[in-house]
C-alpha cells in the first residue's frame, strides 16, 4: 500500500470522520485492511497515495492544500526515520508514529494547524 508519512497519523486517529462520504468509505475500509492486516507492506512516497486517491481535494493527481501537506509529511519523515522509497510493515510505521510523534510534542507542531486536530488530539488509540 502506498502511503504518503503524515497518512501514518491520520490513519490511526481515524473515528470516521472525512471529507465526503466517498472519501470516508475508502478510508473506513483502509483503515480496516490495516488493523486486520499489521504485517501489510507500505510504500512511502511522496505524493498522492492510496487516501488521497478519492480525496475531494486531490486535483488532477496533486493536493489542492500541497504547501501544508509537504511542509507536514517532510516533518513525519523525519520524526519517523522514513524517506520516499523506503518499504516496511505497517506494524513498524504505526509505532514509529506512536513513538516518535504522538507521545511526544511533535504531535502539536506537526498536526496543530490541522482542523481535525482537536479531534485527534482527543481520541485514544
Ligand atoms: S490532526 Fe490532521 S494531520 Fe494530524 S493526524 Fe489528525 S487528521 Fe491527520
Ligand atoms: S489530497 Fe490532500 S487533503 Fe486529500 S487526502 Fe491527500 S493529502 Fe489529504
Amino acid at each position: 500500500m502506498r502511503l504518503r508519512p503524515h497518512h501514518a497519523l491520520c490513519i490511526q486517529k481515524f473515528t470516521g470522520h472525512g471529507y465526503d462520504d466517498r472519501f470516508t468509505e475508502h478510508m473506513t475500509e483502509i483503515c480496516e485492511t490495516l488493523q486486520k492486516f499489521h504485517e501489510t507492506q507500505v510504500n512511502i512516497i511522496y505524493g498522492c497515495d492510496e487516501l488521497c486517491a478519492v480525496c475531494p481535494h486531490n486535483r488532477a493527481g496533486k493536493c489542492a492544500t500541497l504547501e501544508k501537506v509537504e511542509a507536514m509529511d517532510a516533518a513525519v519523515a523525519e520524526a519517523l526515520g522514513v524517506e520516499a522509497g523506503d518499504a516496511l510493515p505497517w506494524r513498524e510505521l504505526a509505532a514509529r508514529a506512536r513513538e516518535g510523534v504522538f507521545e511526544t510534542d511533535r504531535f502539536k507542531k506537526i498536526c496543530g494547524s490541522c482542523e481535525w486536530f482537536d479531534l485527534c488530539r482527543t481520541t485514544k488509540i
